[in-house]
This record gives C-alpha cells, structure tokens and sequence, in this order.
C-alpha cells in the first residue's frame, strides 16, 4: 500500500517513463496508489502525455509530467522541485532512464562512451543527488532506486562501455545506500535481463545484422538463454519496483537484484 488512509497520497519519481520499463513502473506504481512525477526527453511528449493520461483515467491518482534530460544537472533539479510544488513532498526516485550503445571496445567513438556514462551514470548520480537534498530537507525517509542490468554483474561481448556504465550504477548504489542510511532512505537497483522494449530492438537490429541475420533473430537467442526461456516484460520488473518502494523493503538496502528468468547468477 502506498500510504495510510490518513496520509496523502506518497509521490514517486520516475524517469524515462514514456515507454518500455519506465512507463510499466509508472503503470505499476499508480496501481499501487502513489502520486507520479513523470520525466522524459522532450521529444517523449506524445508517449508521456499518453501514459499519464492513461494512469489519470484508470487508477485515480494524481501525475506531473516534465520534461528534460538526466545527464543535465539543471534539468533534473528542476524536475524535483516542479514535482514537490505540484504534488508534496517526495518520496521516491525511480531513475530508470538509460541507453544502451553496443559496439566492440575499440570501434567505440569517445563521443558514444561520453553519450552512455553521461545519461546512464551521471543520470543516476543527478537522480539520486537531487531526490536525496529533497528527502533529507524533508526528515522522513524515502526510497532512491536506479536501472542496473544483468550487464552491471558481468561482462558481455559488445557491451564494453554500457557494462561500464551499469556497473558503475551498481556501485553508486552500495555509496549512497551507505550515505542515506542514517536518513532511513533505501537506495537499491533492479538489473533487468532481456526485457521486450524499444531498447532491446536495438540490441537485436544491431547484433543480427552482424551476424548477417533478419531481425528478430536474437530475441530467440536471449529468450532460449534464461531458465524461464522467456525474456522480460516491463511488468516482471516493474513488480520488482514495487517492492523496493513499498514498506515490506524497509530493511533491504544497497543490493542490485536481478530480475531476468534466471540468466546470470551471483
Ligand atoms: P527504452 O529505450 O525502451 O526507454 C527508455 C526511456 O528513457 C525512453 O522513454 C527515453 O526517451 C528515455 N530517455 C532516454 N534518454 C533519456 C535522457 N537523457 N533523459 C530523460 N529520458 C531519457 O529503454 P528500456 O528498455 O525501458 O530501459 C530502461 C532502463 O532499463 C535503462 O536504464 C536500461 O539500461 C535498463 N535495462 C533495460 C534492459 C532491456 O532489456 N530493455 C535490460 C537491462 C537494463
């Protein structure tokens, strides 16, 4: 449950949430009952609009959608104080926006490493740096979550500078769970096998046209590698949000979960 009957609504911040895994945690979370802060890219509009128009009807909670970029310092804190005016105080940061670029390590332009550490890593540290001010001022707690992957726990061809990135994750994760504690703010990540978004077409686009194969193909390269032989729907991880921001998690901190059908294990 979201809140008490004698508390307002809590209010959760998700980034990325125009489509794919942000927009099923969006789905999730007002299902749950929280109050949304949307975030996307301005170019995401019409997905955005889309998606809080949708949790409005349905679920009866209240949205905010902004828009902006995670690798930019001034757009992020905005985001934090347009959602605390429009909805009250803060109670999580979902930073689930990311990219994934795949290219073997020395084919890999500095502007393409430069691209995905900027918006996957700095995106979470802005996050996480912005929500945590907010939630310490505020005195109450609170939940920080950040997007892993099953490439933030090991290595994959082609994937030299994205694993960087998700693994780097992984580590601010453990930092400011151990900074936040004291605050009783929770800081974990969820690390996501395949999952079906738009995201993953580009994975397969790029790895069946290397192996000269019509696309498509590798989405049964990825289903027949997990013990569920299946890949992910946004849903599988949203359930796993869910449980981060909920009440039952308040004693789990500092982890990066895998949530992936049983692909890697560690
Ligand atoms: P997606 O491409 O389907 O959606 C990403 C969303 O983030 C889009 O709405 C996009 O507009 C937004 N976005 C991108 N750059 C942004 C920026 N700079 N600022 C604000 N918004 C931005 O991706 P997805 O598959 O839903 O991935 C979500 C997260 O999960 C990412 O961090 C990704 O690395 C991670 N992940 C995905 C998979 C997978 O298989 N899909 C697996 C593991 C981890």
């Amino acid at each position: 449950m979201a809140s008490t009957a004698s508390e307002s609504k809590r209010v959760v911040i998700v980034t990325g949430a125009a489509e794919g895994i942000g927009r099923g945690i969006a789905l999730r979370l007002a299902n749950d009952g929280y109050n949304l802060g949307l975030f996307d890219l301005p170019k995401a509009e019409p997905n955005l609009t889309a998606v809080a128009n949708e949790i409005r009807t349905t679920c009866g909670v209240r949205v905010s959608t902004v828009y902006g970029d995670v690798s930019q310092e001034e757009d992020v804190k905005r985001l934090v104080d347009i959602v605390v005016q429009e909805l009250g105080s803060l109670y999580a940061m979902i930073a689930n926006a990311g990219i994934c670029i795949n290219r073997p390590l020395h084919e890999t332009t500095a502007e393409q490493s430069d691209k995905l550490l900027d918006i996957n890593v700095k995106g979470t540290f802005y996050s996480f740096k912005h929500a945590s001010i907010q939630l310490i001022k505020q005195g109450k707690g609170g939940r920080l979550v950040a997007a892993s992957s099953i490439a933030g726990k090991r290595g994959f061809a082609e994937h030299a500078m994205y694993c960087a990135s998700k693994f780097a994750v992984r580590g601010i994760v453990q930092c400011a769970a151990l900074d936040y504690g004291e605050h009783g703010i929770t800081v974990n990540a969820y690390a996501p096998g395949a999952c079906e978004t738009s995201l993953l077409t580009g994975v397969d686009e790029y790895f069946s046209e290397r192996k000269g194969q019509p696309k498509g193909s590798y989405m049964e390269v990825f289903s027949a590698g997990s013990a569920l032989k299946r890949i992910a729907q946004p849903r599988d991880v949203a359930n796993l949000v869910s449980f981060f921001v909920s009440d039952d998690a308040a004693f789990v901190t500092g982890q990066t979960w895998l949530v992936d059908g049983g692909s890697v294990f560690d």
